[in-house]
């Protein structure tokens, strides 16, 4: 039956992929990459090590940021020709703060049938652990490194919703000491490492997290998930259910 679905031509599989841990990939994933023609990937290192750990040998097609325009016609013409293909992404989710959303874009235009195979996603996973709201929350992936980023986070200061944010090995301490200015009072959750060995959750206040910061293994990848404005007051005055 999966198999007759994915015969049908043209499709184009979103399939989510581990964070971390090699056992969160879902057995439909696994059946798409084994029956798909080709692999659209970001970096064939990467996926190739996850494919032979599954032992699925399939052909791969680069996508990034700088070559996504270019490649949109000629996997176009393959799957017009029958073929069917997956999207992968180095880890979790494609599309969300990864290469991707112009194709499916232009896809969609084109009339191509895009299925999305769920999985692992860091943001929806940190929120889920992160014991703050989640009734409504904004998803700003990186803050800009730049231009504009004092700006977003004046008004991230004002955010009435919960935010998810992402950051790398290389910014985590100077996106925490930027949090301590903008928004020091506000109960944040830093989720590092999610899914793998060294896997570890801070929670608190931006300073108390910096405490001791240089002490602390702040080697890999991070969430950081902020509480909204005056969450506990909003929550002492409606008593309601936070979801
Ligand atoms: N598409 C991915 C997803 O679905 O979560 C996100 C890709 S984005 C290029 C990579 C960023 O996601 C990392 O810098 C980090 O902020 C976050 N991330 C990915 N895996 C993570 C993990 N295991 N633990 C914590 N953060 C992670």
């Amino acid at each position: 039956m999966y198999k007759e679905k994915i015969m049908n031509r043209g499709k184009l599989f979103i399939v989510a992929t581990p964070i971390g841990n090699l056992g969160d990939i879902t057995y439909r994933a696994v059946e798409t990459l084994k029956l798909v023609d080709f692999i659209l990937c970001e970096d064939t290192r990467v996926t190739k090590i996850l494919l032979d750990h599954f032992q699925i040998s399939k052909q791969f097609v680069v996508v990034n940021a700088h070559n996504e325009s270019k490649i949109i016609e000629k996997v176009f013409e393959r799957l017009e020709s029958g073929e069917s293909c997956a999207l992968v992404s180095d880890a979790g989710t494609p599309c969300i703060s990864d290469p991707g959303v112009r194709l499916v874009n232009k896809f969609i235009e084109y009339g191509i049938e895009i299925v999305g195979i769920p999985g692992a996603n860091a943001a929806i996973m940190a929120l889920s652990i992160s014991g703050l709201p989640t009734d409504s929350f904004v998803f700003e992936g990186f803050l800009p490194q730049k231009k504009g980023r004092q700006k977003k986070l004046k008004q991230l200061a004002q955010e009435e919703r919960t935010i998810v944010l992402y950051e790398s090995t290389y910014r985590i301490k100077k996106l925490l000491e930027e949090l301590n200015e903008y928004m020091p009072e506000r109960q944040i959750v830093v989720s590092r490492e999610l899914t793998k060995k060294f896997e570890e959750n801070w929670r608190g206040r931006p300073q108390e997290i910096l405490t001791d910061f240089d002490k602390k293994i702040i080697k890999g990848e991070f969430v950081v998930t902020i509480a909204p404005l005056n969450w506990k007051e909003r929550e002492s005055e409606n008593h309601s259910e936070p979801y």
